[in-house]
């Protein structure tokens, strides 16, 4: 702006209303935070600065666009910026980015993650799986040493999609059957004694969909604790590897350092986090599952919401 526009700008903001004034002082604020998230996702990009649609090194600047920066593809003449092929590409309202990365990181529910962007819940919700999208898939692919694994479940649920033929059960309810109800989704969680969590919703308990998951998660040499047998067991019988059950008759114990302890505890934490949301659609699960990983895995650092904007762009 040229030195003499900006004089008669402020001769201008001198006769702003009250109103006015805040309305002015809540625009520039939500620019500076648009700033500041493009910043953080321009920053986060930059290293592996490369044409999207080709994989094309050779680029070159090509304008701004949106406050972005726009680049040009010299292998396919298409052009790209920071967020094209992300879950967050032309996604509106980036001044409260930071604001959404805030509500993940405080786990709020959807009435209150609307109250605090001061949006339609419609729109919290929808702005929430847009973040978890890329976070969702974000989970180590190996575990090393000793690893724990256990099953736990939660239960089916059909929140927010209309389902023909099917009784309304309460939100939150609980199945009518315990265990192995087809109401209750199985969740195999396994962790390593360095911490490295990860998980998967099976389709179901029987063995081929326990292989599926743990053989290329669990290296030849390690050693694995579970409660008991059943498909678990079976799996890792078949898998050749060492295997120490830690369930008596009188219930789970740890077997000098054979134990499940922790597995167990991050299910608690798990089960604990997830009860504010009253029960969550399973289409959603691994967007949840997801979004307690990356809150959990520094339980003593909590997030920060410059870290989970870039989760949310894959960075
Ligand atoms: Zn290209």
């Amino acid at each position: 702006m040229r030195k003499k526009d900006l004089q008669r700008l402020w001769a201008l903001v001198d006769r702003l209303s009250r109103a006015q004034r805040q309305e002015v002082i809540d625009r520039l604020k939500a620019q500076a935070t648009a700033v500041e998230s493009i910043e953080l996702v321009e920053s986060a990009r930059h290293q592996s600065r490369s044409c999207p649609h080709c994989g094309e090194h050779r680029i070159v600047r090509n304008g701004v666009a949106d406050g972005l920066q726009r680049y040009k593809c010299r292998a396919c003449g298409k052009t790209f910026n920071a967020l094209t092929g992300t879950p967050l590409a032309r996604l509106r309202h980036k001044g409260k980015w930071l604001d959404q990365a805030q509500a993940l990181a405080d786990g709020l529910t959807v009435k209150r993650a609307a109250e605090h962007l001061n949006v339609a819940p419609s729109t919290a919700f929808r702005w929430r799986h847009r973040f978890l999208a890329a976070p969702r898939s974000v989970k180590p692919n190996a575990l090393a040493g000793v690893a724990e694994i256990d099953e736990t479940y939660v239960l089916e649920s059909f929140k927010g999609q209309k389902v023909v033929g099917r009784k309304a059960r309460k939100r939150g309810g609980s199945a009518a059957k315990r265990g192995l109800s087809r109401e209750q989704i199985p969740v195999l969680v396994a962790r390593d004694r360095s911490g490295t969590t990860t998980d998967y919703v099976l389709s179901d308990s029987r063995k081929a969909a326990v292989m599926a998951v743990l053989k290329p998660l669990l290296p030849p040499d390690a050693v694995v604790c579970t409660d008991g047998g059943g498909s678990i067991g079976q799996a890792i019988k078949d898998l050749g590897l060492e295997h120490h059950r830690v369930v008596t008759s009188s219930g789970t114990h740890a077997i000098g350092a054979w134990h499940i302890q922790n597995v167990n505890s991050y299910h608690g934490r798990l089960k604990g986090w997830m009860r504010r949301f009253k029960g969550v659609a399973t289409a959603y699960l691994e967007n949840y599952l997801g979004w307690f990983r990356a809150l959990d895995r520094t339980p003593r650092s909590p997030r920060q919401p410059a870290q989970l904007l870039n989760l949310a762009i894959g960075a």
